[in-house]
C-alpha cells in the first residue's frame, strides 16, 4: 500500500474526504483535497485564492490550469504514496496527470465513490467542517459538543453546500467528471464501491477493494 497512487473520483459528499484521510493516516500516505486548498486559499486571500473565489462562489469548477498548478507543486513534493481528493474533476485533468513524470505517479489508481443523488442532498444538508483542521462530518455527530471532535475548532458550513449551490454543483459533476470515469475505466484503472452506510462500512469496502486489485 506505500507505494499507492490514488485519485478519488466521486460527487459532493460522498465521502472522499472522509475515506481519503483515514486511509492516508493508516497507510502513511500523502493526502489532498483540492478543494480544501482552494478554500484555504480563498481565507488567506492569496492571488490564486483571489482568482478562484470567482468561481467557487459560484458553484463551477474553477479553470484546469489553477487546480493542475498546485497539485504538480504538491505531487512533486511527495517521496511515498499519495491520495488525490477531488482532482481530476474534467477529462482534460485526468489526462494531464497521466503526462506527470512516471515516477511520480507510478501505478496510478482511481476509485470511484458510488452515492445516489438524493442521499447526498440528504447527506450535504448535515454536513459541516472544521474551520483549523480537516475534520469533516455531519450536524448530527457533533450534537453533544458543537466544535470539532478532532481539536475542538469552530464548525462551519460550507456556502457551497447551501441547496442551490449543490444542485449547480451535482450538475456540474455530471457534465464535467462523469466523463473521467471512463477516462480510468478504459485503461482498467476505475476500481469502484459503493459510498452507502457507516464512515466504516464505507473505509472496509474501500480497502478491500484497493487490495482486491492489488
Ligand atoms: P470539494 O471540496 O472537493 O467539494 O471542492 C469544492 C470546490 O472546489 C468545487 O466545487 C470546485 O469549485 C473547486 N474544485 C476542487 N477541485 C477542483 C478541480 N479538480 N477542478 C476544478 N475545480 C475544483
Amino acid at each position: 500500500m506505500e507505494e499507492t497512487r490514488l485519485v478519488l473520483l466521486g460527487p459532493p459528499a460522498c465521502g472522499k474526504g472522509t475515506q481519503g484521510r483515514r486511509l492516508a493516516a493508516e497507510y502513511g500516505l500523502g493526502y489532498f483535497s483540492t478543494g480544501k486548498q482552494l478554500r484555504r486559499e480563498v481565507e488567506e486571500g492569496t492571488a490564486l485564492g483571489k482568482e478562484a473565489d470567482q468561481y467557487l462562489s459560484r458553484a463551477e469548477y474553477v479553470p484546469d490550469e489553477l487546480v493542475l498548478a498546485i497539485v504538480s507543486d504538491w505531487v512533486s513534493k511527495q517521496k511515498g504514496g499519495w491520495i488525490l481528493d477531488g482532482f481530476p474533476r474534467t477529462v482534460k485533468q485526468a489526462e494531464e496527470l497521466d503526462a506527470f513524470p512516471a515516477e511520480s505517479i507510478g501505478s496510478l489508481r482511481a476509485l470511484l465513490i458510488d452515492v445516489d443523488r438524493d442521499v447526498l442532498a440528504q447527506r450535504v444538508s448535515q454536513r459541516c467542517e472544521c474551520g483549523y483542521c480537516s475534520w469533516t462530518g455531519t450536524s448530527e455527530e457533533v450534537k453533544e459538543t458543537a466544535s470539532c471532535p478532532s481539536c475542538g475548532g469552530a464548525l462551519i458550513r460550507r456556502r457551497d453546500d447551501e441547496p442551490e449551490a449543490f444542485r449547480k454543483r451535482m450538475d456540474v459533476y455530471e457534465e464535467l467528471t462523469l466523463p473521467v470515469m471512463e477516462h480510468y475505466s478504459s485503461s482498467g484503472r476505475l476500481l469502484s464501491v459503493s459510498g452507502i452506510g457507516t464512515p466504516g462500512e464505507v473505509f472496509k469496502r474501500v480497502e478491500d477493494a484497493l487490495q482486491s486489485h492489488g
